[in-house]
């Protein structure tokens, strides 16, 4: 019986991850709102799974079905609306140099590290994408250390997904360790936000292998509103920065949750509270499902404008979108 204790200590955060809402009725239950009626939406489930983590599911207002946070993972009949222009695969990523490997913009390379996600928001553009069944294998990841070796225009490496922190620690150990052995790869990035909807993934094992990597370390959030980030959430974030592994933000901008002028302020005042520098604001990529997500450009660029004239510079995001082809991220200027 004490062998059977010792044998396997699941984290934390992978018991929380078991214990997620995948089904709206029992959603909107624990949030005391009364699932009846909404069935044609809940259907949307069947254009993608709906997955939402008890943390995350805590932060929501109890009895609001407009809460910013369940109307980015609630499923919605909107998403059956199909709309000219947007398309299963807004940024024909199934172009790649590898299974599981992108390499568009010169100097970093994105490893899809992991296929699933801790949460599914209802506007991800990859909502058509098949990740779940792509994990990709340490074989495939070797292939991917032998492709960096004979690039030597790459020096920073992408982690994302998915969502990489899917993967255990050990996992994402044994990575970097390969990572390190090739000397022009100075940074190691990190897209995720499995922390976001529970904070409990940044174990100390996780922060002490970035601190310790000889690659610097940076982790990129993904944060739409000011209610995500918990008092937990706050206090993991502020070891992380400690350590000295750097912490940004990417959020995107999104119809119905953040396209107020105080969404966006209260946003970055609260990640700088929190020691996360805002990075990007994304305008959506137009996938199909997620049109009622969309805002017209003139009232993005509006939106810009009022914050430009609002928020210190450093905590500007840039606001961009991706466009196919193009050698970076495009900035979209007022
Ligand atoms: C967004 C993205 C990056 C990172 O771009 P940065 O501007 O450096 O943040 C790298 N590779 C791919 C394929 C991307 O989509
Ligand atoms: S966490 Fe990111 S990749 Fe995963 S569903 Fe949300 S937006 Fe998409």
């Amino acid at each position: 019986m004490i062998q059977q204790a010792v044998a396997t200590v699941e984290p934390q955060w992978q018991k929380e991850l078991k214990q997620s809402f995948t089904r709206p009725e029992e959603l909107l239950r624990f949030l005391n709102i009364e699932p009846q009626g909404l069935e044609a939406d809940f259907a949307a489930r069947d254009l993608f799974a709906m997955r939402v983590p008890r943390p995350f599911a805590n932060l929501m207002t109890k009895g609001d079905l407009n809460d910013p946070l369940l109307k980015q993972v609630l499923p919605l009949k909107e998403e059956f609306k199909q709309v000219p222009g947007y398309v299963a695969d807004p940024l024909a990523e199934h172009k790649s140099a590898l299974p599981g490997l992108l390499h568009k913009y010169k100097s970093r390379v994105l490893v899809v590290f992991r296929g699933g996600c801790a949460v599914n928001c209802r506007y991800c553009f990859r909502r058509h994408f098949p990740y779940q069944d792509n994990n990709v294998n340490k074989a495939q990841l070797l292939e991917h250390i032998q492709y960096l070796r004979d690039h030597a225009e790459v020096n920073e490496v992408i982690l994302s997904g998915g969502d990489p922190l899917m993967a255990k620690d050990e996992h994402v150990a044994w990575f970097i360790n390969e990572l390190e052995a090739i000397p022009h790869i100075l940074r190691l990035r990190i897209h995720s936000r499995l922390p976001v909807v529970i904070p409990s993934r940044l174990t100390s094992n996780l922060i002490d292998t970035l601190a310790s990597s000889r690659l610097k370390a940076v982790l990129v959030l993904h944060i739409n509103h000011a209610n995500e980030i918990s008092d937990e959430l706050a206090k993991a974030c502020r070891s992380v920065r400690e350590k000295g592994i750097w912490l940004l933000n990417q959020a995107v901008l999104l119809s119905g949750i953040n396209h107020e002028l105080e969404d966006q302020i209260n946003l970055s005042e609260a990640l700088f509270a929190a020691d996360i520098q805002p990075y990007y604001l994304h305008l959506l990529d137009k996938v199909a499902g997620a049109s009622h997500f969309d805002l017209p450009e003139t009232d993005a660029l509006g939106l810009y404008q009022a914050m430009m004239a609002a928020l210190p510079g450093f905590l500007l995001p840039r606001l961009v979108r991706e466009i196919g082809g193009e050698a970076s991220k495009t900035p979209v200027l007022p």
